[in-house]
């Protein structure tokens, strides 16, 4: 056995005891971790050490469930300079992730079993969380013709999620062929919500904003008539449909609809949709360009309300690093996307926990439980996450301290780009550390490995 071997099993084998954490946000306790397990949650200090493990003193941080991103553009294959799988998971590592779902728009696209167990593959080897390709709907995300969704179901990347995300499957024949397909397998079809021609040349929010910068407007009724017509396909074939990056309060209204009615519909906001509106685009700064746009704080109000009453399932971070070249340069020509993993969490707090719309519980539930749920990450062949922090449970988990407030230094960050929408704001909050399956990836607020 050569030196690295032992490091690693040594590693492997280090049992941590994490004490007076306060799970949930509830009462402090000590959690003993060992061979990739919780082994024992006790009360604060009774826990004993056992020989040879590494204890971390937690007094005053959350322990929550290692956090699932439903929605992470990691770039590779294609645009490494944007973003690789290997940076792409230091970045979520560090923003308290333990599962992230790589969307399919890559060069090329993850529309076949190859492609996708690359991408799963460069996960395992980075090592740093679990990283489940999100398969494309359509091949090249054309829009033109089913990808081979079974193919890549069956293939050890055990795809379960599907989408064109970047582009709408906009074809209702389409879009009701692949929720059809998917059955077979529990799978979902994650739509980008945004009807084509009601959207040609868009550059913002559809509103007073956009007249008076003089941009074309991208209306909230091209997501919400794309929302409304995918749910009543989803409940017409009996499949599961995820809305991607709900941006309208009208979205809310409709998506709280379908479920009123038993349908099988989830959907997920962003951390920017929850924090920030379409005025800021007044500034002319690209790095607020985005697809869907920042709304008003009317939607914003309305988002984070029906996140808050589970309407909205889960935040997910729609991650989409760019290089400067194709962010720094006139608006109408920049790339849409913004990063977010770094900042998620915080950005949570900010906007739902500190004014009181949401308890750390309720956070465990919209960032770790439902989109491990959504993402098929529960059991069954895959890796389980969203698990509750208890004996037996995966040791996968992330202790932040909400106390403190620090100004974002996108410089700072291990996503290889910058287009961060919070640089220069005070959000509260940090990641101390986070653990995938015992071992830790991020010790101190700066990686372990
Ligand atoms: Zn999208
Ligand atoms: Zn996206």
């Amino acid at each position: 056995m050569n030196n690295t071997a032992m490091n690693n099993t040594a590693m492997t084998d280090q049992a941590w005891l994490i004490r007076g954490a306060r799970p949930l946000g509830g009462q402090p306790a000590d959690l003993l971790l060992a061979d990739g397990l919780i082994q024992e949650v006790a009360g604060a200090g009774t826990a004993e050490a056992p020989v040879g493990a590494q204890v971390l003193d937690a007094a005053g941080l959350i322990a929550l469930p290692g956090l699932v991103d439903l929605h992470t553009h990691l770039r590779e294959p294609g645009r490494e300079d944007a973003e690789t799988v290997e940076t792409g998971t230091a970045a979520a590592a560090l923003g308290g992730f333990t599962a992230v779902h790589a969307m399919a728009n890559t060069d090329p696209v993850a529309d076949t079993a190859g492609v996708a167990e690359q991408i799963w593959r460069l996960g395992r080897q980075a090592g740093r969380c679990d990283v489940r390709p999100v398969g494309a709907v359509t091949t090249g995300l054309e829009g033109r013709r089913l990808a081979e969704l079974g193919a890549m179901a069956d293939s050890a990347a055990r795809v379960r999620v599907f989408s064109d995300d970047g582009s709408c499957v906009a074809d209702a024949v389409l879009m009701r062929r692949a929720l059809e397909y998917v059955k077979a397998f529990d799978g979902v079809i994650a739509q980008h919500a945004q009807e084509p021609r009601l959207t040609d040349g868009a550059q913002v929010n559809e509103g007073e904003i956009s007249g008076r910068l003089g941009l074309t407007g991208w209306p909230a009724v091209a997501e919400e008539a794309i929302i409304a017509r995918d749910c009543l396909l989803a409940a017409h074939v009996g499949s599961a449909l995820h809305v991607c990056h709900v941006s309208t309060a009208g979205s809310v209204e409709i998506i709280r609809w379908a479920k009123s009615k038993g349908w099988r519909v989830t959907a997920e906001v962003t951390p920017h949709h929850l924090l920030l509106t379409d005025d800021l685009a007044a500034s002319y700064d690209p790095v607020y360009k985005v697809n869907p746009p920042l709304r008003t704080a009317a939607d914003v109000a309305e988002l984070r309300a029906g996140l808050a009453d589970g309407t909205i399932d889960c935040v997910a971070t729609d991650h989409a690093p760019h290089p400067l070249e194709d962010k720094e340069t006139e608006w109408p020509v920049a790339a849409n996307g913004m990063t977010g993993l770094e900042t998620a969490l915080r950005v949570v707090q900010e906007a739902l926990v500190d004014t009181g719309l949401l308890d750390w519980a309720g956070v465990a539930d919209r960032m770790s439980v439902r989109p491990a749920l959504i993402g098929r990450l529960t059991g069954d062949g895959a890796p389980r996450h969203g698990a509750p922090l208890a004996a037996g449970s995966p040791a996968s988990l992330v202790l932040y301290d909400p106390a403190g407030r620090e100004v974002v230094d996108p410089a700072t960050h291990a996503s290889r780009s910058r287009n961060s929408p919070f640089a220069g704001m005070a959000l509260p909050g940090r990641v101390v550390a986070t653990f995938l399956r015992g071992t830790p990836t991020v010790l101190d607020g700066k990686l372990a490995r």
